[in-house]
């Protein structure tokens, strides 16, 4: 099967490499020995995420499936199924997760959402074609599901992101899944259909090497000697170094930026040329491409302050597929992050009290995501400004964190 090493279908039975639905092939880690021989699941959180279900769902269903316990260490932010289980096997069972809990039981579409409903089934509620089909409730993860619902998504409040942008309380709207949908409906296909343009991954030679789903500790150990020789010398890498790097014009970054600040105004410069841009310079899989976007997307007149502008849209496919395709997307938040903490921090302080405003524009569009931006917000860091201005920008952030933290209160009611 042609398919990019690393990114596979959501529906691995479908064997057509411009299938629109992917999501990184499942990456498995056998630590220790004997009795306490465990599987580890290192990139379940961005299979996860490709799925819009929460990684612990599958992490159980593996174990269900397999009748070994499962793990989750929050500090770690591992999860682990106990056991030696082959890759080729939990690759097996994710399909079998996918079909039940994923794709919608009319259509097999995987753009779904999971909706407990109050006699306590689950159904899945199909974006593509409008049906809503029963989940198997016999299944154990089923009752783990009921107790546990997908939390729902705050971007069906936007309605309120303005206001909460603001530090003020948005409405809860009590039906999950209910509101919302015709505008998020039409965005994500506009989404997908842009993205569906990108040029897929494996078309440039050479690249599958990053993806590669090799687990073997040699492939492993290369991948890692790759990035640390190519972050060595960096910021975001080596945290501590001070910050008076002196340009570097030979950088790909430096190329990145120029080209950047060339054509970030040209309205004729899409997702897909920044996108192409990135390939070119050979820096779509480096996190300091999301430190460098971040901090030179937006121009002087045009901040980044109205979620759902079309400025913001615009940008939303290569965005996403960057992170996406990076080896650790939660590292490459928080480089983009990085990158506005430059933006607002060293060129526009102006911008500062915008920031939450900014947070909400790039979270609603799912540039961030809300574990990474409250970790961020809640860590000062010396990596990207001074430590006075990552207090500054983090500061100025709150009222935005504390909406996100809200809008889980609300759902916990
Ligand atoms: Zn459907």
């Amino acid at each position: 099967m042609a398919q990019a090493a690393g990114i596979v279908n959501i529906r691995r039975d479908v064997d057509d490499k411009f299938y629109r639905y992917r999501m990184p092939i499942l990456l498995t880690k056998v630590e220790g020995k004997g009795n306490g021989i465990k599987t580890v699941l290192p990139n379940i959180p961005d299979v996860a995420r490709a799925l819009s279900r929460p990684p612990i769902y599958p992490t159980k269903y593996f174990g269900s499936e397999l009748g070994a316990q499962t793990m989750y260490d929050s500090k770690a932010d591992r999860f682990i199924v106990n056991g030696a289980h082959q890759s080729e096997r939990l690759r097996e069972l994710l399909d079998g997760f996918i079909d039940k809990y994923v794709l919608c039981g009319s259509c097999k579409n995987p753009e779904t959402d999971l909706i407990v409903t109050k006699d306590e089934m689950i159904v899945r509620d199909c974006k593509a074609c409008g049906q809503r089909t029963n989940v198997d409730m016999r299944h154990r993860l089923s009752s783990y599901i009921v107790k546990n619902p997908p939390k729902k998504s705050k971007k069906e409040k936007k309605g309120n992101g303005d206001a909460a942008a603001n530090g003020k309380n948005g409405d809860a709207d009590a039906s999950p899944g209910d509101d919302g949908e015709g505008s998020d409906d039409e965005l994500t296909k506009r989404i997908n259909a842009e993205a569906a343009e990108l040029p897929a991954v494996h078309e440039k030679s050479g690249l599958g090497d990053d993806w590669s789903a090799d687990t073997s500790p040699e492939a492993v150990k290369a991948r890692t000697a790759s990035i640390e020789g190519a972050f060595k010398s960096s910021l975001v890498i080596g945290g501590d170094d001070d910050d008076e790097e002196a340009e570097d014009t030979d950088s790909p970054y430096y190329h990145l930026k120029t080209w950047l600040l060339e054509n970030r105004e040209d309205e004729d410069i899409t997702s897909v040329d920044l996108y192409k841009k990135a390939q070119q310079l050979g820096i779509d899989k480096k996190y300091k491409t999301m430190q460098t976007i971040g901090e030179y997307l937006f121009s002087e007149d045009n901040p980044p302050v109205v979620p759902e502008s079309k400025m913001i849209k615009r940008w939303t496919p290569a965005i996403k597929k960057l992170i996406i395709a990076m080896k650790d997307s939660d590292k490459a938040e928080k480089s983009l992050l990085g990158g506005l903490e430059r933006y607002v921090g060293l060129d526009r302080p102006d911008l500062i009290p915008q920031v939450p405003k900014i947070l909400m524009a790039w979270y609603l569009d799912d540039w961030i995501q809300e574990e990474t931006v409250t970790q961020w917000g809640t860590h000062v860091s010396k990596k990207y400004v001074d430590k006075e201005t990552s207090k500054k920008v983090r500061l100025a952030a709150k009222p935005f964190l504390k909406w996100l933290e809200e809008a889980d209160d609300d759902e916990e009611e």
